[in-house]
């Protein structure tokens, strides 16, 4: 029996869902491999394939969690077992993995952010435990309620000291940026930092910035884990955890992307620049001068990302997964956000007078 989305794919293309006005279906052929650094050696072991799931412990009681896909984290110490997250990807696998290397029962659970692709499936974890959370998230949750998300029982706003049997975690929130209320959570006996949806080591992440809200701090963000003395960085995916060489190569890419940004809107965001997209289509087509405009600078941005020969002699493409398709939608956000969130240098005088990008 066919699932519905088979049957909704039927007709439009076999296996994708083509129509006239959206987007171009991807051919592998035509895409870069994926580094092999990208491909830890546990996707590949018959265990993982059985169970789904893949436990390590990093250091001293710290443990890596992955479905291949999302990750997230739990210390066993003397006196019970903290918890980081609950990616439904994961789901029971969670308990699965913590019951396999320990009996002792998990007393606390921690929030990374409220986004329930990372904490969905909470209410596994019971009504006995004490869940903490930046105090935004605990506000999202109660004006979004969700019974897979319990609302937090204990709330921080700067930093929260989490102790249990003689092991540290050191939360602490440094502003918006994947989205708002998402935290750094630190072990510093083991070294390991958690910080979910910012890097996700050695790929360029998923499409718009991992589906961020706020990209001056997401980018920001990256330099705010490097500040951290770590030497394991639980990053929420996609198939390892990280070193800080993936946080700098992560954040040189964002700061190439951002350069190139900039060069495509002080182009083609003067009132010359933009213009050319906006005389040819007349007055009650503006929107189609609108996706030339704006998609004449993601293209500039994404050819410009993909033939850099960047620090190191290689290109992109040959330095992280994903390039040759996430870059695209990247630039778009890139670009969007720096005309959103970074200075205009400048706006419309009277009459005819404009400057360096007014758009
Ligand atoms: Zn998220």
């Amino acid at each position: 029996m066919k699932d519905s989305a088979n049957e909704q794919l039927q007709g439009k293309q076999g296996d994708f869902y083509y129509t006239k006005y959206g987007f171009e279906k991807a051919h592998w052929h035509e895409h870069a491999p994926s580094p092999q650094q990208f491909q830890p050696a546990y996707l590949h072991s018959s265990e993982f394939v059985k169970n789904g799931y893949h436990c390590e412990e990093l250091r001293d009681g710290f443990y890596w969690v992955t479905s291949g896909g999302y990750d997230a984290a739990f210390m066993v110490t003397k006196e019970g077992v903290i918890a980081i997250d609950a990616p439904p990807i994961l789901g029971e696998n969670m308990l699965a993995a913590i019951e396999s290397v320990t009996d002792k029962p998990i007393v606390k659970v921690i929030y990374s952010h409220w986004h329930s692709d990372h904490i969905g499936a909470a209410a596994m974890y019971g009504p006995d435990v004490e869940i903490i959370a930046h105090e935004i998230t605990r506000e999202l949750l109660v004006r979004f309620p969700d019974p897979l998300r319990p609302v937090p029982t204990h709330t921080f706003t700067d930093t929260l000291l989490v102790e249990l049997g003689g092991e540290k975690l050191e939360l602490s929130y440094k502003g918006a940026n994947h989205c708002p209320g998402n935290i750094f959570m630190y072990a510093p006996k083991q070294k390991a930092l958690v910080k979910i949806d910012i890097v996700s080591p050695g790929s360029c992440t998923f499409m718009h910035c991992d589906a961020s809200e706020n990209i001056s701090g997401w980018i920001e963000a990256h330099e705010q884990i490097l500040e951290f003395d770590f030497d394991f960085l639980v990053g929420g995916h996609i198939t390892r955890w990280g070193t800080r060489a993936d946080v700098l190569t992560s954040l040189e890419y964002f700061q190439d992307m951002l350069a190139f940004a900039e060069e495509a809107l002080l182009d083609m965001c003067t009132p010359n620049g933009a213009a050319i997209f906006f005389t040819t289509p007349p007055v009650d087509q503006y929107s189609v001068g609108t996706e030339n405009w704006i998609n004449s600078m993601v293209n500039y941005v994404t050819e410009k990302m993909l033939s850099k020969v960047t620090s190191n002699g290689q290109k992109w493409e040959e330095r992280l997964a994903g390039v040759t398709t996430n870059t695209k939608y990247h630039a778009y956000t890139v670009v969007e956000s720096t005309r959103t969130e970074r200075s205009h240098k400048g706006y419309q005088k009277r009459g005819t007078g404009g400057t360096n990008y007014f758009v």
